[in-house]
């Protein structure tokens, strides 16, 4: 089909785009779905140990008491921890698997690492902090030591454990406590538990044979071998300069970390499955003009007002103007000029003819920016915008312009094996001395595959096991018969794109809770089965419009892989993510608790 115009996109151009976007999904669909990858085990193992930690640490034992432990020490953990300080509640523990706090931030290490949402919105606490990014889309490095920032204002690090892995949170009825044991044969109690596990933390690799023949060396970006590479993540990698590296995947973190290799390597093949959507992402050193001019209370309207302008609430200004709410915005302008469609359905075909003008102009950014027009065209993304994760990058499609880098489009079917010093991919041999496996990671993942531990509540029950044929909860965040235990993540919750923001809100609710509790002498907090019931229901009405977009989409997490219908409902969310939020502030402005049982 030929590029569309940057007009509103017509009939036959949208008839046309749907069947090219259905060829090349064809392409994508194979049978084994999820069963493609492999989560660190087997011949993988060795891929999810951590470069960043002593490999040998061990400690004494503890056996202690604290009011409340969180698993976890991201983003959701500080939060939680800062937000129960800033209420009162300060005998508190992280217990995290990483050398440090930082989730995200203390994995992916990886060169070019940055947050994809601005970070004056991303960065939660900057008031509190007294800081403010450097850039607008501020670096990994950052945000990484804007997370110790958090820690150490909080005095998170006085008590908390690092490199421990929790095997088991059981509830003691007698003492109304819970138990918890881990890796290094703690045994400590607490009031309150709260887990924060993350939802892209565990590592996927494609689970081809040969990886143990390979002869070169390999990692998963989210590991990232700086003594293999030298350098670090704003240092030139030296090491690589005489290095032929293959990077295999091409979702956000590879376009991250692409640029960058292909700086600093002799020779970089890019191995792509399916292109991502690379649109501008503008970075900018910030303006010191513009920091001291904001007033008290500025990050929270400028949060809300990304997550407003994303759910399709009027704003007056949309604060943030960015890539994201860039197709918002569209749509907006379109309606103006023609009106608001009359039916649900012509609301449909206008939002796709927006997406469909919105990738037309991702596309014609490849072609304005790539020279080999071959390469283009396999750097074009054919699905709809919202069927991967969208990125943003200003030196990514460029970088297929140098001489020392080679795109290898697998169109679809993705690498074959690996053999001694080959990726095999299109039957033919490429020796490589290094693999950087950029292929993403489990989202799909339970509670128990989360966490990587069981919860036991009362009468022995396993949450895992409640939670057998999908999430039972209040506000994703309660399940009764694990009283105390408050879960932060998105099952039965909301799905932001800022998803600090959603953290954030989940954390001021269980502060929130937890004060309650301990100002009115309350040993227990438990929920009411009509109420966990009631908001079950709620999340298996929600029918968000991208459920129905992801059936026709090119495979990927967001879709099970190309199989949405194998995705359980009850593990879904609230659509409207600013409709989550106020249902949290008004429950809380009420202050009649109502759904949780204080004992
Ligand atoms: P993704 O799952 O998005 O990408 C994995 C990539 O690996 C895809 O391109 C996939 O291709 C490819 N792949 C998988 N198997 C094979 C194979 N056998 N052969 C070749 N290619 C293969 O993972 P990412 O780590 O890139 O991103 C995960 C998420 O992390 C993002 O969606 C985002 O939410 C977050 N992130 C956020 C950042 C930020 O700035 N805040 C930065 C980076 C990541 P295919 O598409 O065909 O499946």
């Amino acid at each position: 089909m030929t590029e569309e115009k940057n007009s509103i996109i017509n009939d036959q151009d949208l008839n046309s785009a749907r069947q090219k976007y259905q060829r090349e999904r064809s392409k994508r669909i194979r049978s084994d779905g999820m069963n493609q990858f492999n989560f660190g085990t087997g011949e993988f193992k060795r891929f999810i140990d951590d470069p960043n930690a002593e490999p040998s640490f061990r400690r004494q034992p503890i056996n202690d008491e604290v009011d409340v432990i969180i698993i976890g020490g991201g983003f959701g953990g500080l939060l939680t921890a800062a937000s129960l300080h800033q209420t009162g509640t300060t005998n508190v523990r992280i217990i995290e698997q990483g050398s440090d706090v930082g989730g995200t931030w203390y994995w992916n290490r990886f060169p070019g690492a940055r947050c994809d949402v601005e970070s004056y919105i991303y960065m939660p606490l900057l008031e509190e902090l007294g800081y403010i990014p450097s850039e607008k889309y501020a670096g990994g490095p950052e945000i990484f030591a804007h997370c110790q920032r958090i820690a150490k204002k909080y005095g998170v690090y006085e008590k908390a454990c690092f490199q421990t892995q929790v095997t088991e949170l059981r509830w003691n009825e007698t003492n109304q406590r819970w138990l918890v044991s881990t890796d290094h044969g703690d045994t400590m109690h607490c009031r309150y538990v709260c887990t924060s596990s993350g939802i892209l933390h565990r590592p996927k690799l494609p689970d081809i044979s040969g990886i143990n023949t390979f002869s070169g060396h390999a990692f998963h970006t989210s590991r990232w071998d700086y003594r293999y590479t030298g350098g670090g993540p704003n240092e030139t990698m030296k090491k690589l300069n005489k290095q032929c590296v293959a990077v295999v995947g091409t979702g956000a973190t590879a376009i991250q970390c692409i640029p960058k290799l292909a700086e600093d390597s002799e020779h970089l093949y890019v191995f792509q499955r399916t292109p991502s959507s690379i649109d501008v992402r503008d970075n900018k050193p910030t303006d010191d003009k513009w920091a001291v001019a904001q007033e008290e209370g500025w990050q929270r309207k400028r949060i809300n007002n990304f997550n407003d302008v994303l759910s399709g609430i009027a704003v007056d200004k949309n604060m943030v103007d960015d890539g994201w709410t860039s197709t918002v915005n569209m749509m907006m302008k379109q309606i103006q000029e023609d009106g608001m469609p009359d039916s649900e359905a012509a609301m449909e075909v206008l939002s796709e003819k927006i997406d469909l003008k919105k990738m037309s102009e991702i596309r014609q950014r490849v072609d304005q920016l790539v020279n080999d027009k071959k390469t283009a065209e396999a750097l074009k993304p054919w699905y709809r915008q919202w069927c991967k994760r969208p990125c943003f990058h200003d030196e990514y499609l460029d970088t297929y312009n140098r001489s020392n880098v080679t795109l290898v489009d697998t169109d679809g079917k993705g690498i074959e094996r690996i053999n001694n010093n080959n990726i095999i991919a299109n039957g033919k041999s490429y020796p490589v001395d290094c693999i950087v496996f950029a292929t993403g990671f489990d989202f799909f993942a339970d509670i128990n595959r989360r966490l990587q531990c069981k919860i036991i509540g009362q009468n022995n029950e396993e949450l895992a096991e409640k939670w057998r044929d999908g999430v039972v909860s209040l506000f994703g965040m309660h399940s009764k018969g694990f009283p105390n235990c408050f879960i932060l993540g998105n099952h039965q919750s909301t799905a932001t794109v800022n998803f600090t923001h959603t953290l954030h809100e989940q954390a001021r609710h269980i502060a929130h809770v937890i004060q309650y509790a301990k100002n009115n002498q309350f040993n227990e907090v438990n929920v009411e089965q009509q109420a966990e019931q009631h908001w079950v229901e709620k999340i298996l009405q929600q029918t968000s419009p991208l459920q129905a977009i992801f059936s026709e989409c090119t495979p990927g997490f967001y879709n099970n892989e190309g199989n949405p219908d194998q995705s359980n409902p009850q593990n879904g969310s609230i659509a409207n993510t600013t409709e989550f939020f106020e249902i949290l502030t008004r429950w809380r402005e009420d202050g009649s608790f109502n759904g949780l049982i204080f004992t």
